[in-house]
């Protein structure tokens, strides 16, 4: 067998996978009902309620002449109740368009009521091993990686782009292994944090590890209202020292900070750091986010650690900081940054 993408990623997943009561069957009616109980919840605290249900409506046609109440009853603990209601909804409506089977076509799933893109593809590959990519914020940050894609995976466009790359890659595959491979390996190996890479069965083909990127990409700044700024927030070390500006006149005047720049993009980063300081500057990690909320406006700082080749007059160890002023916005920061390279 072809060492590529898709014959490395399904040989992981059929021997790796993860065990749900789920992935016991084909049935169109049970993958539906666990894709929509996964929405917002965890698998774990899905199984027993998965379980329930199927037991309680082992037909559409059951769920279809059941009470709302009873299906209610049913999801009580789960949350967002409106995903009953659509469920219900939809099983009756099935029985009265489709005859009680679950319809097999993407098109007409994806007419469903509470059945998005990534649904659809879920439902029309496991159940029916259509060619039918599954697009969610896992697939979206492990191809993102894979390519070394740089865009910002928030955008229609960046995840357009990544729905044709699947689907290209789909083609010929096993949809089923493919899809929950890409799954399993976002949930355990490819993690938003700290990827696993030794051990991830796409290593060989991955850009982002190549190029010493799987710590940075993917890059995900959602677009935000009025009054809310993204700032990418660097922690800038040079040895074990770290770059610390005091703010001008104005917003936290004299306190100390990390340089910030109301950007969406590391890479923007270097180019505005490297403008105004004439040093380079590597990009090493992404650390998550931290929000800090002021009274007239909402900081959303995105971390990123770079490192400079030669020392500038603002560094600081961490036992100097701790005597600075620095904001609190910026202690935030660092206290989140700590935590992630603990
Ligand atoms: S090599 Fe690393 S970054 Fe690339 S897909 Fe695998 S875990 Fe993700």
């Amino acid at each position: 067998m072809q060492n590529n993408i898709q014959n490395n990623l399904i040989s992981w997943y059929n021997h790796n996978h993860r065990q749900f009561p789920w992935r016991e069957t084909t049935n169109p009616y049970y993958i539906w009902i666990s894709e929509i109980m996964l929405q917002q919840t965890t698998t774990e605290a899905v199984i027993p309620y998965y379980k329930r249900f199927i037991q309680t409506f082992d037909t559409i046609d059951k769920l279809a002449s059941a009470s709302l109440e009873e299906v209610y009853k049913l999801w009580e603990g789960l949350g967002y109740y409106r995903r009953a209601k659509h469920i219900h909804e939809t099983a009756q409506l099935i029985c009265e368009k489709y005859d009680g089977q679950f319809p097999d076509t993407y098109e007409d799933i994806l007419k469903l009521k509470g059945i998005g893109p990534y649904t659809a593809g879920a439902i029309c590959s496991i159940a029916y091993g259509l060619s039918a990519p599954a697009i969610d914020g896992n697939v979206l940050r492990i191809i993102s990686r894979l390519y070394a894609l740089t865009e910002n995976i928030a955008l229609p466009k960046a995840q357009k782009n990544i729905f044709h790359i699947v689907n290209d890659l789909l083609i010929g595959y096993d949809a089923s292994a493919f899809n929950q491979g890409l799954m399993d390996l976002g949930a355990t190996i490819c993690r938003p944090l700290n990827p696993q890479c030794e051990i991830c069965p796409i290593a060989p083909f991955c850009k982002a590890r190549q190029s010493g990127q799987q710590k940075v990409l993917p890059i995900s700044i959602k677009n935000i209202k009025h009054k809310e700024i993204n700032y990418i927030t660097g922690i800038i070390t040079y040895q074990d020292q770290y770059v610390m500006i005091q703010n001008p006149a104005g917003l936290l005047e004299n306190l100390y900070g990390f340089i910030q720049y109301e950007l969406e993009s590391p890479y923007r980063f270097i180019e505005e750091f490297e403008k105004q300081y004439y040093i380079s500057l590597s990009l090493v990690s992404y650390h998550g986010q931290v929000k800090h909320v002021f009274t007239h406006r909402t900081w959303h700082m995105h971390i990123y650690h770079f490192t400079i080749s030669k020392p500038l007059s603002s560094l600081y160890s961490l036992n100097d900081i701790s005597q600075l002023p620095v904001s609190t916005a910026h202690l935030k920061v660092l206290k989140h940054y700590l935590k992630t390279i603990e």
